[in-house]
């Protein structure tokens, strides 16, 4: 039977989603609500404007429109019940419910989750008194602290702090002066972690968790990890970091042990579950977890994703991954390096216009477009981060060579994009080849 799915949500995660889903032989259309200028009205994919917050709405339109199946790809909707309601309302939607959302959407929930199973994180303390959490912090025989609003606050509700004082202050702005508004009624303090980043996602079907390759995101604004934190301006994968033990290793002792948890809790987790860990001299430990893909790692795991999309989702849902593993390319590297607009993550203007796009896909790499819209028939900025550029080939560096060349055809006054995307992974494999290597 030809489908009709529709993907929510207006980034380049759902761009690639969208992209992914329409290369299934039994898709036929896919709908994106909102969408970017990327998805208008490319071959199968198209947007659509019903409204993706008011749940009622949105099923009535499911259903009038025969849409089989919704793929949210943010996580606002997922806390906000979207999964829940649809299903109520008949339409299959794939992502976890609140319940389960509620390990990315409350930081102390999911601390206390992890305390709970034993999972492996930083040492914390979760308050709601001001001034019981700076005496915590006052008094943590921990070298140094990073403060946290509980709530989902877009990436930024994370200070890390040089001093106790600092620590301090970053509770009382969260708290008292609200800078994360209601996400910062409680705060987690926790100790700092040493080591390097990796995001590890599987997909779970309550039982069975399947692993994918390993990524990596840069979430600073310039190169060297230097500048402010953003979004995430590029990412990688497989990280040649994670070994295949260490892969194994955090799939039993973070994955499997999450998922086996929330189904004993009454939560079973169906869904993507993303694990952002530190990989500690002490070994890997959770310092988030996302109920769903992250952006821009999406971009990087879905090119090489060799199953269809539209089955491992059904399948996923239908509780059947122990008997249907997802397949990956496995002799290939996806790196994608995303362009933002000048003044990002601060102020930026819109409106600017977009040169170059059908250049850079006539050499074989793929935009996924984030902050983009159309006007008089022409691409312009509209957001942010405005675009990824992803290049897939049979190694890291020359995935990372096409990316860059990539980035050097499509252009916007101003934009901002790093150059050293996947340079740990560049380190790691020269310093296994026994070159030396300078960091
Ligand atoms: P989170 O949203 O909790 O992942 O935090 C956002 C970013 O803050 C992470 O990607 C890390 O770079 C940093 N971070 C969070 N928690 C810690 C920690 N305990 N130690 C060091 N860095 C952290």
């Amino acid at each position: 039977m030809s489908e009709r799915v529709l993907v929510v949500g207006s980034g380049g995660r759902e761009h690639v989603l969208a992209w992914k889903l329409a290369q299934s032989p039994q898709i036929q259309q896919v709908l994106v609500a909102p969408g970017n200028a990327g998805t208008a009205n490319c071959g199968k994919i198209s947007n659509s404007e019903v409204s993706i917050s008011n749940h009622t709405i949105l099923a009535q339109f499911c259903k009038d429109h025969h849409v089989g199946l919704v793929v949210v790809g943010p996580e606002v909707p997922l806390a906000a019940g979207i999964v829940d309601d649809l299903t109520a309302a008949g339409v299959l939607c794939f992502g976890p419910s609140a319940k389960a959302a509620q390990l990315e959407a409350s930081k102390s929930f999911s601390k206390a989750f992890m305390e709970r199973h034993s999972i492996p994180t930083a040492r914390y303390g979760s308050f709601t008194d001001p001034q019981e959490a700076c005496n915590y912090i006052r008094t943590a025989d921990f070298p140094a602290l990073v403060v946290k609003a509980s709530g989902l606050a877009a990436g930024k509700g994370v200070i890390v702090a040089k001093d106790q004082d600092e620590a301090c202050q970053a509770v009382m702005d969260i708290m008292k002066d609200r800078a994360f508004g209601a996400a910062g009624e409680t705060v987690v303090v926790e100790e700092l972690l040493e080591g390097e980043e990796v995001s590890c996602l599987c997909f779970s079907d309550g039982f069975t968790v399947s692993p994918m390759p390993p990524a990596q995101d840069h979430k600073r604004l310039q190169d060297g990890d230097v500048g402010p934190n953003t979004g995430g301006m590029g990412a990688y994968c497989p990280t040649p970091q994670v070994s295949q033990e260490l892969l194994q290793q955090i799939r039993e002792t973070v994955l499997q042990k999450t998922v086996d948890g929330m189904r004993e809790e009454g939560a079973p987790y169906i869904g993507v579950l993303y694990a952002g860990l530190m990989l500690t001299k002490q070994g890997p430990k959770v310092l988030e977890f996302n109920c769903r893909f992250g952006d821009p790692e999406c971009q990087v795991l879905l090119p090489l994703l060799k199953s269809d999309l539209y089955e491992v989702i059904l399948n996923t849902m239908n509780g059947k991954l122990a008997s249907s593993t997802p397949l990956w390319h496995q002799d290939s590297s996806a790196v994608t390096v995303v362009m933002a607009s000048a003044g990002y993550p601060g102020s930026y203007k819109k409106g600017v216009e977009i040169t170059g796009l059908s250049q850079v896909q006539e050499t074989g790499l793929q935009v996924f477009h984030a902050g983009t819209g159309l006007k008089e028939g022409g691409v312009v900025s509209s957001g942010g981060r405005v675009l990824t550029i992803t290049a897939v080939r049979s190694s890291l560096e020359a995935a990372l060579q096409a990316a860059n060349q990539g980035v050097a055809t499509v252009g916007f006054p101003g934009a901002v994009y790093r150059r050293d995307i996947g340079h740990r992974a560049i380190a790691h494999l020269n310093q296994h080849r026994g070159l030396t290597y300078k960091d």
